[in-house]
């Protein structure tokens, strides 16, 4: 049915009708005063989100183009780096480490498990000449839907005293507890079609004291995603390009829906939606494939051989898009997108709908019902 498509996917999710009428508007110019006072409200609130009074920069760029400046403007040619892998994501920082010259340490864990924070602890404490010069971590690995442990990951990071943290939060930041200063993390990187509520089109990268210090002395080529360039322009509530002008005006009201509901209360939200699909997984004889204590908070994935004629019918009947598995998980999995602009009612919809396709293939193992039943009964209780 024409625009009734619902986006259950872990990106680009689901936009809000006030953001979908901000990117209506008329443009207007980058370089007048009115500008400028979005730029300083935008910059303010997402500093807000980041839980941080350090910098937080807006790019054109996508989530990888964020990260991709976070890893470039704090290193030098050679410099050695942990890149840590548990997925697809994990992969790619490792291939962008490469494309620019970086030593690759690896610590990888195999896919649907989470990184092992004991083998951060090992190598850090065993580099005593203080080579180590950044470890890049992806919080939530979304091709996957497995968290890592980033709290724990980046105690051993402190404790060796040199190496930056450069963390992928892109499908963390605004759906689960990640607060750049009191943690100290260096660089967080993420995307506005994920937790943000607005298409895809903006990066953002927030660079703490050190990191800046880094920066410095870095020596990786870069000119559009030179983050010097953002920094001098933020602070005088402009930017160093033409930035896309309606997709601020956009961000600008998901964020006050974001003050407005409190980050506590997006973090609960996005908690209780996981344990209500992950129930209601289970309910439904589906196997969930991350762990209970790894499970991310944005997606929620199911191992089934069945995975590309489920989602084909989810679509064609509901009109609703789920994600399927990436690379050698094609076909043996679907994600479960709940991350960003969902509500507990669009969760119940999405598992019904499941319900119905696995009917429809002949496939449903347990009583129809038993899924909505489950998610229902979690969202209930609060
Ligand atoms: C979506 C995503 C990205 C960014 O992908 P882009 O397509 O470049 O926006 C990076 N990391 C993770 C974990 C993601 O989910």
């Amino acid at each position: 049915m024409d625009d009734k498509l619902m986006l259950m996917i872990p990106g680009p999710t689901p936009v809000p009708e006030q953001a979908l009428r901000a990117l209506a508007k008329h443009p207007i110019g980058h370089r007048s005063k009115e500008f400028e006072a979005v730029i300083a409200e935008v910059t303010e609130n997402l500093k807000w989100l980041h839980q941080t009074q350090s910098d937080v920069l807006m790019l054109t760029a996508s989530g990888t183009g964020a990260m991709e400046a976070g890893i470039i403007n704090f290193l030098s040619p050679g410099d050695r780096v942990i890149v840590a892998s548990n997925g697809k994501f994990g992969e790619r920082w490792a291939f962008v480490a490469k494309a620019y010259n970086l030593t690759v340490d690896p610590i990888t864990a195999e896919w649907g498990q989470a990184l092992d924070p004991e083998q951060f602890r090992q190598k850090l404490e065993a580099d005593t000449n203080k080579e180590i010069k950044a470890v890049i971590v992806t919080h939530s690995e979304t091709s996957t839907g497995v968290v890592n442990d980033l709290e724990t990951i980046n105690r051993h990071v402190k404790a060796h005293g040199e190496a930056l943290i450069i963390v992928d939060a892109v499908t963390s930041l605004g759906a689960m507890n990640v607060p750049f200063d009191a943690w100290g993390l260096d660089v967080v990187a993420s995307g506005s079609q994920k937790g943000f509520m607005i298409p895809p089109g903006l990066g953002f990268v927030a660079v703490s004291a050190k990191a800046w210090s880094a920066y410095k002395t870095a020596k990786l080529p870069k000119f559009y995603l030179d983050l010097g360039k953002y920094k001098k322009a933020t602070d005088k509530n402009s930017s160093p390009f033409t930035p896309p002008i309606n997709l601020i005006f956009a961000l600008q009201t998901t964020l006050r829906m974001m003050k407005q509901e409190g980050l506590e209360n997006i973090f609960k939200r996005h908690e209780r939606q996981m344990k209500a699909t992950r129930a209601a997984a289970t309910a439904m004889g589906l196997k969930l494939y991350a762990p209970d204590h790894a499970a991310a908070r944005s997606i929620t994935a199911v191992v089934t051989s069945d995975a590309e004629q489920i989602r084909s019918i989810v679509k064609k009947r509901f009109d609703i898009v789920m994600a399927g598995g990436q690379d050698h998980l094609k076909g043996e999995i679907f994600r479960i997108g709940h991350l960003g602009f969902v509500s507990d009612r669009d969760i119940l919809t999405a598992i019904a709908a499941l319900e119905a396709a696995l009917q429809e293939l002949g496939k449903a193992t347990a009583q129809v019902g038993a899924g909505v039943a489950a998610a229902a009964k979690i969202l209930g209780e609060s």
